[in-house]
């Protein structure tokens, strides 16, 4: 398959396989008013298949976000047609607002203003701040 070079862009590759739309939805890629491309099941010799985001503009993404979606990705940043930065992404130690408490004895629960705050634990592990309640993903 040939897939047009982005001048100017962001290609988010690495992605696991079937992973594209989630990390779409939670960047709210579809909000964006530039090309955006999803290559999902693309052969990789690292992998096996991987999925591909390309976006025809440089933003500012929540680097975070996507660490958190799959630490795995790298994010390659394009300026005329030239790869500038590759970015390795880790685990954030916090996010903010993306996923939800499902304890519903949690202070979060009850004060609906309040900000869903997950801290990682052990490296491995998203946990309520307030509750210490586990994520599930
Ligand atoms: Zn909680």
């Amino acid at each position: 398959m040939v897939i047009d070079a982005i001048k100017n862009g962001i290609v988010i590759d690495h992605i696991a396989a079937g992973k594209a739309m989630e990390l779409y939805q939670i960047l709210g890629l579809g909000e964006l008013d530039c090309t955006v491309a999803i290559l999902k099941n693309v052969v990789s010799g690292k992998l096996g298949k991987k999925d591909i985001i390309k976006i025809d503009q440089n933003l500012d993404l929540d680097w975070d976000l996507i660490g958190y979606v799959d630490p795995n990705i790298t994010v390659n940043i394009i300026m005329d047609g030239v790869r500038v930065e590759k970015r390795q992404l880790k685990l954030p130690e916090t996010i903010t607002n993306v996923i939800r408490c499902k304890n519903p004895r949690c202070i979060t629960s009850v004060e609906q203003e309040l900000p869903q705050v997950f801290k990682l634990r052990e490296g491995r592990v998203y946990r309520c701040l307030y509750c210490e309640t586990q994520a599930g993903k």
